[in-house]
């Protein structure tokens, strides 16, 4: 069997590649080895999928810790105005802008956005082959050019370009273990060590078990490492069996992973309760409720300054005997509170795994890649997108956006590769 391109992976960056390079009229063939494409897809933006942000070059790029000025080419031309444009006039999917200038679809679906990617396609007469696994590439190395792909039944398909889009290491049940890396290094190719990012963090203290479920809102989060401040990130976060998650945790845990993954415990995390307050505001407040609640007990009387379920522990942590009636607490002990409210302690053990996290940071080295095409420079005809490259985002539809730029540009330019002569044995031109 042959085709003129191969696409490998049916997700994000794999169905763009197919249906762009399908639409410049050549034919192709993509293998998703689930039995269903744009899996993890499905699951995206807690299965609303957020694909994509409305925000300019210079925000995406800062956006995208992970190699962001790499893809300056890519999101030029086909950006987040272009992926909106595309969704909305070209696959008939309805869009919203949400809060943060993230974009969902009208319907709240990302199953929308997958049959929309499948309609399309099927009307474009890409060769759909699902359930089926590749196993390698396969290469005339004389040539330093790629050929075809192999796949698990022993069937190789022959193609004039390849591209691999099979994803990163996160979320392996969705179908991205990580195949992609493995070929990109038979192939030669330089494999940026993998990390989990956007994961939730694992801490040394127990406390945050007990208050599975709890989500703070406009808080403050601050990483530190080695008694220097890290980053800091504002909004909401969540308490889980392990630790902490939620949007914060997950943006500053692409800056954590990597050090506690080396030096376990190396980081250090702070929670400010309550960020609108100065210090010396909240000091007083403090004591306007202390005033108020005199004569109650200690732990009595802090149920109007915090939720419920983190009482306890405030109490435990500030080490004020709980049953000590409240005009009984000294200023040394209140002072001590408010220090607590102001910057709740805890250590980053570890970050979660793979299975848990976003995305993966790391992957195939950008240096060896051409921006302005995602085609290798070391063979010839064979390009790389998404998740399998070295280049991550933090949330807020950051991630898509990626994805769907480098398969527009991996799709068009092996399209464009595709000798002209085999377009015109098609008739195409
Ligand atoms: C829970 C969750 C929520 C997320 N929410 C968002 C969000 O709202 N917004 C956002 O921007 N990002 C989000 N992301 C990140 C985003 O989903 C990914 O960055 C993006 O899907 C990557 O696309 P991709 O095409 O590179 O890889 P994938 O989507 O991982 O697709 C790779 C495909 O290749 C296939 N494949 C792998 N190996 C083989 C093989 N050997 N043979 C054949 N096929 C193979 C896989 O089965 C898979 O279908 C989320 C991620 C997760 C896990």
């Amino acid at each position: 069997m042959r085709s003129d391109l191969i696409v490998v992976g049916g997700g994000a960056a794999g169905m763009m590649a197919a249906l762009i390079a399908a639409e410049a009229g050549v034919e192709v063939t993509l293998l998703e080895k689930n039995k269903i494409l744009g899996r993890k897809l499905g699951i995206t933006g807690g299965g609303r999928c957020n694909l994509t942000n409305q925000a300019d070059l210079e925000e995406l790029i800062n956006n995208t810790p992970g190699n962001g000025r790499f893809l300056y080419s890519a999101f030029r031309r086909f950006g987040p105005e272009q992926v909106i444009r595309f969704f909305q006039e070209e696959l008939g999917v309805a869009l919203k802008v949400e809060r943060g200038r993230r974009v969902f679809p009208v319907s709240d679906q990302a199953r929308e956005v997958i049959e929309a990617f499948c309609r399309r396609l099927q009307s474009l007469k890409v060769n759909l082959l699902t359930a089926t696994e590749v196993k390698g590439l396969t290469f005339n190395r004389e040539k330093n050019q790629v050929t075809g792909v192999e796949c698990e039944n022993g069937r190789t398909i022959r193609a004039e370009a390849v591209v691999v889009a099979t994803g990163g290491l996160s979320y392996p049940g969705t179908g991205s273990t990580g195949d992609g890396l493995r070929w990109a290094e038979e192939a030669g190719h330089k494999v940026v060590p993998c990390f989990p990012s956007l994961v939730p963090l694992v801490t040394k203290e127990e406390w945050p078990k007990q208050l599975e479920g709890l989500s703070l809102i406009n808080v403050n989060l601050t990483a530190w490492h080695e008694g220097r401040k890290l980053a800091a990130e504002f909004g909401e976060m969540l308490f889980t069996a392990g630790g902490v998650s939620g949007p914060i945790v997950l943006s500053l845990s692409r800056m954590i992973a990597p050090l506690v993954a080396k030096e376990p415990g190396s980081v250090g995390l702070t929670i400010d309760l309550k960020p609108a307050l100065s210090f010396e505001e909240l000091d007083l407040r403090v004591q306007r409720d202390f005033k108020e609640y005199s004569r109650k007990l200690y732990k009595n009387s802090l149920d109007d300054l915090l939720p419920r379920k983190i009482i306890p522990v405030i109490i435990e942590l500030s080490g004020i005997d709980p049953q000590k009636p409240v005009h009984q607490i000294t200023r040394k002990e209140r002072l001590r509170l408010v220090r607590l409210l102001k910057s709740l302690p805890m250590v980053v053990e570890r970050s979660g795994s793979f299975t848990e996290a976003i995305v993966t940071s790391g992957g195939v080295d950008t240096k060896e890649l051409n921006p302005k095409t995602m085609e290798s420079k070391l063979i010839k005809g064979l390009y790389f997108a998404g998740e399998v490259v070295d280049v991550d985002a933090y949330t807020g539809g950051y991630n898509l956006q990626i994805a769907f730029s480098m398969g527009y540009v991996a799709g068009l330019e092996a399209a464009r590769k595709i000798p002209a002569n085999r377009k015109q044995q098609l008739g195409i031109i």
